[in-house]
């Protein structure tokens, strides 16, 4: 499997030299001078089946095409693996499950290095765009997936991940979580027994500092932010949240937070994920319920997004729900995008999905939409200045001042 991933990183940046580049993406006039997209998930299966060929097209939000047409020129793809015990055949898992995100990204730039390739480095970004390329940044979501081994960052650095999330749902061996798992002991955030960020935890956070990863606190608890934003020798970022005080939900940020991560130079990339953006237990209600109808039908015991997400049975009754409980908008999505710019500042917010991970609101619903986002900015009195600050140009001050303080260390 590393063979493959380093084989398929080496053969995409190798074919650079040579390539000519193909205009593959079709600007607009209105188009900002970058659009990066910060949370992008990929399924495990992602380029094995051929139904998760990003080349062709797919059930997917986010596939080549969607982002060609939709100009979207960049996205950080996820290496997302969900929360086990924290024993040794936890860890194991979560190592392997990992690995096949890392194996099937590569599979992807390496099989079409004529349409999107790697970016390490914020000029690697620029410049592919400027080729008429999309580009992928590697971004790990979970840290537990490094199986408690420091030395997992520094291989997950070499090839090529340059973001680091500390946690997600449920507490880890890194971080409390913002969402923790209450139903199995774990303590509420921001109670007595939240202890925030631990031994290992700061340890990675000290090693991303001096290897120049953006160090992630999306889905970590407050008490985690903070701890981060003490230790991190850089800015800090949040790939996917929204704001607590426009809805109150765990996974969004607090205004003082907001404030802290701006003080300290970072940006807050606020997520399309309509939980985040509003309170609709009715349709949770109803998604919980049609999951559990789908796996049946599936013959499976319990529902499985990789599996049962992108099935007719369930497109049609997310069509239902949708009907009766509409998701939310891009008005919803720029109300949150206004607050943070108010409370955080116009240099420290930007833009990001977490298509294929939950996100998309109607407006904004896969990758092939994402004008849209730009248009309602617009229809919101952001200045061209403002939007390409927020589509990119924020985020890429933030990398560049994350290298410059790694080369301090
Ligand atoms: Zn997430």
């Amino acid at each position: 499997m590393i063979t493959m991933t380093r084989l398929a990183t080496l053969t995409a940046l190798a074919l650079c030299a040579v390539l000519p580049a193909h205009a593959a993406q079709q600007a607009a006039p209105q188009d900002p001078p970058i659009t990066i997209d910060t949370h992008v998930d990929i399924p495990f299966n992602y380029m094995r089946e051929p139904r998760f060929d990003a080349g062709k097209p797919t059930p997917l939000l986010v596939d080549l095409g969607k982002m060609e047409r939709g100009g979207l020129n960049a996205a950080f793809f996820v290496i997302w693996v969900p929360q086990h015990k924290l024993d040794a055949a936890g860890y194991a898992k979560a190592v392997d499950q990992a690995e096949q995100k890392y194996d099937a990204i590569g599979r992807m730039l390496m099989q079409y290095p004529d349409r999107i390739r790697l970016a390490t480095t914020p000029e690697q970004l620029l410049a592919n765009h400027k080729a008429g390329l999309l580009s992928a940044t590697i971004e790990i979501e979970n840290a537990y997936s490094l199986g408690h081994d420091i030395h997992r960052l520094d291989a997950a650095y070499d090839r090529g991940a340059r973001s680091v999330g500390l946690v997600h749902v449920g507490n880890n061996d890194l971080c409390t979580s913002s969402l923790p798992d209450t139903e199995h002991g774990e303590p509420a955030m921001n109670s007595a027994g939240d202890k925030g960020m631990s031994e290992f935890g700061r340890a990675v956070v000290k090693r991303a500092n001096q290897l120049g990863m953006l160090v992630d606190i999306s889905h970590a608890s407050d008490a985690c932010v903070r701890d981060a934003l003490k230790l991190s020798t850089a800015p800090i970022y949040a790939t996917h949240s929204g704001a607590r005080a426009v809805l109150d939900h765990p996974r969004n940020l607090p205004d003082d937070l907001l404030r802290a991560i701006a003080a300290k130079g970072g940006v807050i990339d606020a997520v399309a994920y309509k939980e985040f953006l509003k309170n609709d237990p009715g349709r949770e209600a109803a998604e919980k319920a049609l999951q559990a109808a789908v796996a049946k039908q599936a013959g499976d015991k319990k529902y499985d997004s990789d599996k049962h997400d992108y099935l007719p049975a369930m497109d049609k009754g997310m069509a239902e729900i949708q009907k009766k409980y509409p998701l939310a908008t891009l008005d919803d999505y720029m109300d949150q995008i206004q607050h943070m710019v108010k409370v955080a500042g116009i240099d420290h917010v930007g833009i990001a999905s977490d298509f294929d991970g939950g996100g998309g609101i109607t407006g904004w619903a896969n990758a092939g939409e994402t004008r849209n986002v730009t248009a309602a900015m617009r229809k919101r009195g952001f200045s061209d200045a403002d939007i390409a600050k927020l589509w990119g140009g924020n985020l890429l001050r933030v990398w560049r001042e994350v290298e410059r303080d790694a080369d301090r260390h």
